[in-house]
């Protein structure tokens, strides 16, 4: 098994399937970002999905809400998205200002065009094992570790982090019996982590803690996916401790260039389904 696991190569064959879907469709899937931020990241994270979406075939186009706007604009604009025909995903960009509720904008959005796999109703599919949209990170990693060759099945997953976004739906997914890896998901509040770490077949880090994974915390043959990304003195830098952890892992993903381009590429893949499930 190669060591470095490419998430660049990896989602560029992903993107090619999407692609051809794309091109075998009735009509043009359209994808909407909803940002309310002016957070350079932000803006960069939507720019690269729009960008990705457009090599594709998929149409895509950003609604600008102010910061300072009420929390009801927001709200109204997804509504107004959800009855637009001509629109078949909708993804509201997060962080939202803190004066705005996020639960009640990610329940605003309908489930039919909920693309992240944000929406409460998505989230209990995907719990009782008949997945719509699986938030794209989660759904990134599983085939991403599948199409490097590894064989999730039995495997003692240990996920550190339990966001709605990341390390829950992981775990859920891992869980399925699509997948049946065995997951066990860390905190902040777990006691020994390392002692589980150890034990893993495969260790997830999704902290937003830079390098928190270090190599003591590894076992020799283990597989490292490293979901961070965090801007230290203006690089790069992953949840896991790269240089010191690549030498007992047998395969790691590098930041960047591993989970994030499998995320957008997922996102994609979301958004054909949606289009598809309207069709039908
Ligand atoms: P959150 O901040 O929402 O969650 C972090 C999790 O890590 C929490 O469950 C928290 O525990 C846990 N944690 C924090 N500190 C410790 C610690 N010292 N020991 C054990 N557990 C700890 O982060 P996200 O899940 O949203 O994101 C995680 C990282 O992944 C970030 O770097 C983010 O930028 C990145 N990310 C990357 C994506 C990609 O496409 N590559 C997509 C999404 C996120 P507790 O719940 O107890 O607070």
């Amino acid at each position: 098994m190669e060591k470095v696991i490419d998430g660049d190569e990896i989602s560029s064959r992903v993107r090619d399937e999407v692609a051809e879907e794309v091109e075998r469709m009735d009509r043009t899937p359209k994808l909407v970002a909803v940002l309310m931020s002016d957070d350079p990241a932000s803006e960069t994270y939507v720019r690269m999905k729009r960008q990705a979406a457009d090599e594709v075939g998929i149409d895509s186009e950003t609604v600008h809400i102010d910061p300072d706007a009420s929390e009801d604009e927001l709200l109204s604009t997804v509504e107004e998205l959800n009855d637009d025909e001509t629109v078949d995903g909708i993804l509201v960009q997060l962080p939202l200002p803190d004066h705005v509720d996020e639960e009640r904008a990610i329940e605003a959005v309908t489930p039919e065009k909920d693309v992240d796999g944000f929406h409460p109703f998505n989230k209990g599919l995907l719990l009782e094992g008949r997945p719509r949209f699986v938030p794209a990170t989660p759904k990134g990693v599983v085939r991403m570790l599948r199409e490097h060759g590894v064989d999730l099945e039995g495997q003692n997953v240990v996920i550190v982090g339990r966001s709605d976004i990341v390390g829950k739906p992981l775990a859920v997914l891992l869980l399925s019996r699509d997948v049946n890896a065995t997951p066990t998901v860390c905190h902040s509040r777990t006691e020994n982590l390392e002692e589980h770490t150890r034990k893993a077949d495969i260790v997830v880090a999704a902290v937003g803690v830079p390098e928190f994974v270090t190599a003591d915390m590894v076992s020799e043959g283990v597989i490292v996916v490293d979901v961070g990304i965090n801007r230290v003195d203006g690089e790069l830098v992953g949840d896991v401790a790269y240089d010191e952890v690549s030498e007992k892992a047998a395969a790691i993903t590098p930041v960047p260039g591993g989970v994030g381009p499998m995320t957008v590429a997922s996102l994609l893949e979301n958004t054909v389904e949606a289009a598809r499930l309207r069709q039908k």
